[in-house]
């Protein structure tokens, strides 16, 4: 296994338990910073040279993009899952008509 530096310049004093997300958050402060404009909206921003968004936001905006049909299906399934428990549980509610439709 390959041996992990935990001393590396930081703000804080290094301590022996830290975490592994402190520590990779510690090396990504380390990293040169590069210029570059969001993939979704276009804004500028600065970050790692690997980030390719300004935000978690639109991070999660590009992987609900390319993974849509795969999501909608899932939300398919948990509908029809929900629908039928629910049809299971008060099998005459579909028969009877809503309180508020009168
Ligand atoms: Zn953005």
């Amino acid at each position: 296994m390959r041996q992990v530096d935990y001393h590396i310049t930081m703000n804080t004093k290094p301590r022996p338990t830290r975490k592994a997300s402190e520590l990779g958050r510690a090396l990504a402060a380390n990293r040169r910073l590069v210029e570059g404009t969001c993939a979704v909206c276009g804004k500028p921003f600065s970050g790692t040279a690997k980030r390719m968004y300004c935000s978690t936001l639109c991070a999660a905006k590009a992987y609900r993009r390319s993974h849509q049909e795969e999501l909608n299906e899932k939300r398919r399934k948990k509908y029809a899952r929900q629908k039928k428990t629910a049809e299971e549980e008060t099998p005459s509610a579909a028969a009877k008509p809503s309180p508020h439709s009168q």
